[in-house]
């Protein structure tokens, strides 16, 4: 068993450790695989001009470089840790309306994503480089800042497009996705230190992008609350997925 995290945010953009920093802490904690998600935000909205000139987004200009620094710590993470760490980014359109903004990780990608076409168009490039689309905490994350709603709300007709849906985000469990029958990923949206301690999503193994894929695609997953101080003693419940329902298996405090 191997945990995993598949949403996290490096000095790339608007994360406080750089990549170095981040595979280190997730490597020396023994997980299996992490996904190197940094923000690339749409060039039109006020808000995606903003966080270009905050320097809080990848730009076309930096990405190849991004994916090159990637590729280099995915080599030293396998050498050291025995870890994979997969290339992706959060394609991330705010807007001051809840219900248009989205924010979508596309895990294990090769070429740059254009973040300003229609949101169908960016699943559907997302799989044509062979990547996994997963909606990025898609309903309220119960802490106080702006939300993503326009996923959750066209779920139906993105149903065939989107790969995986956040079930957890961060400390917290997203009940409307955990009754939903949608495929289902946890992760912890990795900002600062004190995220480490999440939910996480858990994986009878690490191994290849290849194997990690169809595990996720499969459902063959658990999610658990990682602790970092406390460890395996602190997990919070154990989950199990099975055809879209999730079965409570164990609870330790
Ligand atoms: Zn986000
Ligand atoms: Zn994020």
């Amino acid at each position: 068993m191997k945990f995993c995290d598949f949403h996290i945010h490096t000095n790339y953009s608007d994360g406080e450790l750089n990549l170095r920093e981040v595979v280190d802490l997730y490597g020396r904690a023994g997980f299996g695989a992490i996904a190197i998600t940094d923000h690339l935000c749409d060039r039109k909205s006020l808000l995606g001009l903003s966080a270009k000139f905050l320097d809080w987004t990848l730009t076309e200009e930096n990405f190849y470089q991004y994916l090159k620094e990637i590729e280099k710590e995915a080599i030293r993470a396998r050498l050291k840790y025995n870890m994979l760490v997969i290339p992706g980014v959060e394609i991330t359109y705010n807007s001051f309306k809840y219900a248009r903004s989205a924010h979508i990780l596309a895990l294990g990608i090769k070429d740059f994503i254009d973040p300003d076409q229609e949101i169908k168009n960016i699943f559907k490039d997302i799989r044509q480089q062979g990547a996994l689309s997963v909606a990025a905490h898609p309903v309220s994350t119960k802490v106080n800042e702006p939300q993503t709603y326009y996923l959750w709300n066209h779920r139906e007709s993105l149903r065939d497009l989107c790969d995986l849906w956040e079930v957890a985000s961060g400390s917290y469990l997203f009940e409307e996705v955990m009754n939903s029958d949608l495929p289902k990923i946890a992760n912890s949206d990795f900002h600062i230190r004190k995220h480490f301690s999440s939910w996480k999503t858990v994986l009878p193994s690490g191994g290849s992008w290849a194997e990690v894929k169809k595990h996720l695609l499969n459902g063959n997953l658990q999610f658990k609350f990682f602790h970092e101080q406390e460890g395996e003693k602190c997990l919070r419940q154990v989950l199990k997925v099975r055809e879209g329902s999730i079965t409570v298996l164990e609870e330790l405090w």
